[in-house]
């Protein structure tokens, strides 16, 4: 099974094999070394064992949802973790990101789509393995501490759990204090692409960081609603 090659591995967890099958030729011909799992149970233990750069993640699954593998997975891992989800289900995106998730593609989607949400991601996650490279100045903002060398926030000493995502989301509105974001830019800015998706991505992102970051979720001292617009960073 596993090979000496040097190629980006990547996991599909899609119990669909027509499904499955295709986006592994694909991207097998775009130099990618994959990796399947057709139930939820089996995808778990490959997503933590395999050695994947990425998962595809399909939600409805046999022995163990979608969701239970991103829950799980984060526990451990913050390998980039792309939902796939049906159509009309809105309500799958949002809890998939707030699992941990780190982006998702609806159903039926576009190869050429889809590539270009893998390598977005992919490239994230390398730019993030190599800022522990480079020196990097920790941020101060009142008693949150943003550290880029390490990928870390702190709020009065306390390293708080974020996700890549929403580390980047944070960092990017922290270093443009006060200026007012629309979530179209901050999805083009922070998730890195031509987003073809909704911009409640940007909403459940900031709803989570919230959770993490302020005392009171709901009354928010660092990340604020400009209403109708979008978001800004307020040194409190
Ligand atoms: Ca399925």
């Amino acid at each position: 099974m596993s090979t000496e090659s040097n190629a980006t591995k990547i996991l599909i967890v899609e119990d669909e094999k027509s499904i499955s099958d295709i986006i592994k030729f694909n991207l097998k011909k775009e130099g990618f070394e994959v990796e399947t799992a057709y139930d939820g149970q089996d995808g778990l233990n490959k997503a933590l064992n395999c050695g994947c750069k990425l998962i595809l993640l399909d939600i409805m699954l046999p022995i163990m949802s979608g969701f239970e593998v991103c829950k799980k997975v984060r526990e451990t891992s913050d390998v980039p973790i792309l939902m796939l989800t049906a159509k009309e289900e809105e309500a799958d995106k949002v809890l998939g990101l707030e699992l941990g998730a780190d982006d998702y593609i609806t159903k039926p989607f576009g190869m050429r789509e889809l590539l270009a949400r893998i390598k977005a991601n992919l490239r994230r996650f390398e730019q993030k393995d190599a800022a522990g490279e480079a020196p990097a100045e920790v941020q101060e903002f009142g008693n949150l501490e943003i550290d880029p060398s390490r990928y870390e926030v702190r709020k009065n000493g306390q390293t708080l759990e974020l996700t890549l995502r929403e580390y980047e989301l944070l960092k990017y509105l922290a270093e443009r204090e006060d200026h007012v974001f629309s979530r179209e830019h901050l999805l083009e800015e922070v998730w890195g692409y031509e987003y073809y998706g909704d911009i409640r991505t940007v909403d459940v992102t900031v709803s989570r960081l919230r959770e993490k970051l302020e005392d009171d979720p709901g009354d928010p001292k660092f990340i604020m609603t400009k209403r109708g617009i979008g978001y800004y960073f307020k040194k409190p």
